[in-house]
């Protein structure tokens, strides 16, 4: 795309893009639901894309159409290996996806490692596709790349690996605003601080804007709206808190395109060509000036979203109802969850939800519940989150087992006292029901009398959405 004239010589090599497709699903009236990625990859568009030398993946389309996600991951990397000098840029639509490979790696390298040096491919991969692609790419042995794999992957320290094994990379391509920001870190870890590209903003909806500077920094990207991918209109961000804006969309208070102003928020209101018609998307945005006539926003958050690892989100009400329904399973012995909070854990690959409960006994005290029922109230939890959660947890692995961190008595009192500290009104205080601010987390965690995981996966299966 336009990131060719930003880094030159992108013609004369290969991105490797981690991609994949997600089982269909069925709504409740019976019409088939797929995310949007899906539908274009599945597209002849994408398929029977002719070939242009500035966007050339190592992915073959076999590996990407495989909706087995263990296969079509083990088949991405191998090529992805095979290819490593001729690796421009690596990438996937979000952070997580790029972590998720990375992780894959970690824990499948000696598989991929024996492949490469037998020249076969392992019997992990049955489906006939990609086996007969790969019989075209994987040719024969190379025990020399084979060897270089082991002497990087066995060592301890993997700072820095992205640029040992593939040593041509000049940027990451992959989306770090907005939820996916928690990954950067982690990202410049891995890649020894390689740029990251964040070109596209969009949705399954509609398209929304391009980063005209796709290398700067993640903490200077703008997005530029592109006004004939829908209609754009702009509601002023009510700072108050999301419930107030939330009422109803009064029609007069919405800004056209043009004229919104620099250093406002606003929420994205879009009518698009599909026949939404002034449709929230959920997005808040910042102006940061204009392009021509067509203005920039800086991405600031989604509204209502309190938790999110990969495309899940995971709002207020959501969290709410799964601590209830938990709380039920011990409801009987008359104890209670009195506060409680949670944190997307990303430092571990995947991620996974933890949620802090302080419990209060009939008697007033610290709860006593045992392992079993504390086990059976994550699952409990998980069952309560929605499709999309469920999915990530069953079909794609890509969000670990949730965890509940049980607090002594008085640390959600301990947290409002440090609120009250650092200004906040007594009178106001409201629960944070996520916490991510180190200080805060460092008390939460001192206070941790006991952590329980769930056991299993919960209920999902492809058929219907809820
Ligand atoms: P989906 O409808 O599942 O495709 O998700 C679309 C949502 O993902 C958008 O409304 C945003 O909240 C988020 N999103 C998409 N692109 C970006 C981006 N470049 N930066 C931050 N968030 C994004």
């Amino acid at each position: 795309m336009f990131n060719n004239s930003y880094v030159p010589g992108l013609d004369k090599g290969k991105g490797l893009y981690f991609l994949f497709v997600k089982s269909e699903s069925k709504t409740s009236g019976g019409l088939p639901a797929r995310p949007v990625l899906t539908s274009y990859y599945k597209s002849d568009h994408f398929k029977r894309r002719p070939y242009d030398p500035y966007n050339v993946y190592t992915s073959p389309n076999e590996a990407i159409l495989c909706s087995d996600s263990s296969q079509s991951m083990y088949a991405q990397m191998l090529c992805g290996l095979l290819m490593r000098h001729e690796v421009l840029r690596l990438g996937a639509v979000f952070a997580s996806g790029l972590l998720r490979a990375i992780s894959f790696l970690q824990n499948n390298w000696k598989e991929l490692a024996r492949d490469i040096s037998t020249g076969t491919l392992s019997s992990r991969i049955f489906d006939p596709a990609i086996k007969n692609r790969m019989s075209k790419i994987l040719t024969k042995p190379d025990q020399e790349l084979a060897e270089f794999l082991v002497g990087v992957c066995s060592q301890e320290n993997w700072e820095g690996i992205i640029t040992k094994i593939w040593p041509n990379t000049k940027y990451l391509d992959v989306i770090v605003t907005g939820a996916m920001a928690q990954y950067i870190p982690t990202l410049e870890y891995y890649s020894g601080g390689l740029p990251m590209a964040c070109t596209m903003y969009a949705s399954s909806e509609s398209y929304f804007g391009i980063n005209l500077k796709p290398m700067c920094k993640p903490s200077e990207v703008s997005y530029t709206i592109m006004p004939n991918m829908a209609y754009f209109e702009f509601l002023p961000h009510n700072h108050d808190g999301d419930g107030a804006a939330e009422a109803s969309l009064d029609e007069t208070s919405l800004v056209e395109l043009a004229n919104v102003e620099v250093g406002k928020e606003y929420e994205l209101v879009i009518t698009t060509y599909a026949g939404l018609c002034r449709y929230r998307v959920g997005d808040i945005l910042r102006v940061t000036g204009f392009h021509n006539s067509a203005p920039q926003f800086k991405f600031i958050r989604r509204k209502n979203v309190l938790l999110s690892i990969e495309s899940d989100k995971t709002d207020e009400a959501e969290l709410q109802k799964a601590v209830e329904n938990a709380s039920r399973l011990f409801a009987e012995q008359g104890t209670r969850v009195i506060e409680y909070t949670s944190y997307a854990e990303t430092k571990t690959i995947p991620g996974h939800y933890v949620i802090y409960w302080e419990l209060l006994g009939r008697d007033q005290s610290n709860a006593l519940i045992s392992e079993e029922v504390m086990a059976k109230c994550c699952l409990e939890m998980e069952e309560s989150l929605n499709s999309v959660y469920r999915q990530s947890r069953v079909a794609d692995n890509s969000i670990g087992p949730l965890e509940i961190r049980v607090v002594q008595n008085g640390t959600f009192e301990e947290l409002m006292d440090y609120a009250i500290s650092r200004g906040a009104s007594i009178n106001q205080y409201k629960v944070p029901r996520c916490v991510s601010f180190t200080p805060i987390m460092e008390l939460l965690d001192s206070r941790v009398v006991s952590a329980h995981f769930s056991p299993s996966l919960p209920h999902w299966s492809p058929e219907r959405r809820r």
